[in-house]
């Protein structure tokens, strides 16, 4: 089975079309999406609209849940609150249904996927030595999906010594009797320094990952995050992947 795997969306539907351009190329056959479809970016009914047709699996993301009040918006930053709070104005009846339908984990066959971690699914962040051991100690299966960062990473884990190390464009990971954790980075905020929009491709029959990354129109989201009212700072930082 083959699973395109996206993630933190973030209603950037510029960046969401070039990806799934590029998943339909590769006739994947499931797409699994890790959560947060809107908040930030301008196009929260779009991008729910497309990931609910789309997507064959999706979880929701901390700012989903901020979005449909179900977590506090006082745990954000002030422009991640003011995006949160102009999403939740703007989100249809029909995309807060599906974002109030969705779980921020889930388990299909071998595979563990969360928006966060095994520890806080909605808010933990995988970042370091200490999180990605953490994540393998809580979970079984041999691949561990994850969302969140917005920074593509790549974990082992083989016996009792764990490698993880950041995932660019082009790598390639491989299962080898072991466990791999992983996390596509993000479709619509990348924050690795590279502006371009990621995802991930699994081969889980082969035991095989790719890290892919793919330029769009940024100008085109940040011109309709800019005539929406949302902060000129979240404009400017995803034409540096930041
Ligand atoms: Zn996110």
């Amino acid at each position: 089975m083959r699973v395109a795997v996206i993630s933190d969306i973030h209603a950037n539907l510029h960046a969401l079309t070039a990806v799934l351009e590029e998943v339909d190329q590769e006739q994947p056959d499931a797409v699994w999406c890790l959560g947060d479809l809107v908040g930030y970016g301008p196009r929260p009914n779009d991008c729910c609209r497309t990931v609910r047709e789309r997507a064959d699996l999706s979880l929701v993301g901390n700012h989903d849940l901020v979005v449909l009040g179900v977590v506090d918006v006082a745990e954000f930053n002030p422009e991640a609150g003011i995006a949160a709070e102009w999403t939740r104005h703007a989100l249809s009846d029909e995309s807060r249904e599906y974002l109030g339908s969705l779980q921020p984990s889930a388990t299909v066959s071998n595979v563990e996927l969360y928006h966060g971690s095994p520890r806080d699914a909605v808010w933990d962040y995988v970042l370091d030595g200490e999180a990605v051991q953490a994540a393998f100690e809580l979970t079984q299966a041999p691949w561990v999906l994850i969302g969140h960062s917005h920074i593509p990473i790549a974990a082992h884990r083989d016996d009792d010594r764990i490698d993880a190390a950041h995932a660019p464009d082009g790598t390639e990971e491989r299962l080898n009797g072991g466990r791999l954790l992983l996390n596509p980075g993000s479709v619509g905020q990348p924050r690795d320094g590279d502006h371009r929009a990621a995802w991930l491709l699994l081969d889980l029959g082969a035991g095989r990952a790719f890290f892919r990354r793919v330029e769009y129109p940024i100008e085109r989201t940040q011109k309709e995050m800019l005539d929406a009212g949302l902060p000129e700072a979240l404009a400017e930082r995803i034409a540096h992947g930041l």
